[in-house]
């Protein structure tokens, strides 16, 4: 499918830093648009319908997935999580970026559907500052932060499939690689070509 926006597809193992990079960008890059996910699992926190997730029910997301309304839907830690085909179809045919933070199994499934998403995978700088950054987070009991390093393994295994790869050590430095894979596409010739018509006319390069 061809479009004239973009879309970022990001993935990480949990503690890796994608939210917060994510966010970083959308703060700098205004033409950077987030995309709500659906979840069967609760609303945790502050966290509001419609702003972090549209919160589905089992049966809900059972009709979605059944109507087709869904671009990509995984399980992950258990729960249902989908991107919505509203959530970004018709953005990027209005010519926005859009980006997309979901799982590794979501991120290839995207890329079957939308060959021109561009798949970064963040990876923290070592084992012990992924286990150290679960801990600090303190969100998850031991157990938890134990089952979710296992499944960073098997995650992290599946960075080779992506296009681009940012190692998150210090932020700033994986801030600026996220902004410049996002300024690097903006560049590419198609790209161009319709952000700059009128410069290509003027040059009479059709
Ligand atoms: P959390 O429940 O902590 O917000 O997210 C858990 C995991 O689900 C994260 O790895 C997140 O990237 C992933 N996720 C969030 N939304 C989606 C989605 O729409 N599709 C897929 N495949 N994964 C998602």
């Amino acid at each position: 499918m061809d479009y004239p926006g973009n879309l970022f597809v990001v993935s990480a193992p949990s503690g890796a830093g994608k939210s917060s990079l994510v966010k970083a960008l959308m703060e700098l890059d205004a033409r950077v648009q987030p995309s709500v996910s659906h979840t069967t699992r609760a609303p945790r926190g502050q966290e509001k319908h419609g702003r972090e997730y549209f919160f589905a029910s089992e049966q809900e997301f059972d009709a979605m997935v059944e109507a087709n309304g869904f671009v990509e839907w995984a399980n992950v830690h258990g729960r249902r999580y989908g991107t919505s085909r509203k959530a970004i179809e018709e953005r990027v045919a209005q010519g926005a970026d859009v980006v997309l933070e979901i799982d590794y199994q979501g991120a290839l499934q995207v890329k079957q559907v939308f060959k021109n998403a561009v798949l970064i995978f963040i990876l923290p700088p070592s084992w012990d500052e992924l286990r150290s950054r679960l801990e600090r987070r303190g969100e998850d009991a031991a157990d938890v932060i134990d089952l979710r390093l296992k499944n960073a393994a098997q995650e992290m295994g599946e960075a080779c499939k992506f296009d681009f790869v940012i190692i998150n050590e210090v932020f700033e430095r994986a801030l600026f690689d996220l902004k410049t894979i996002v300024h690097a596409q903006r560049l590419k010739y198609a790209a161009q070509r319709r952000a700059r018509a009128e410069t290509f006319e003027s040059l009479n390069i059709p």
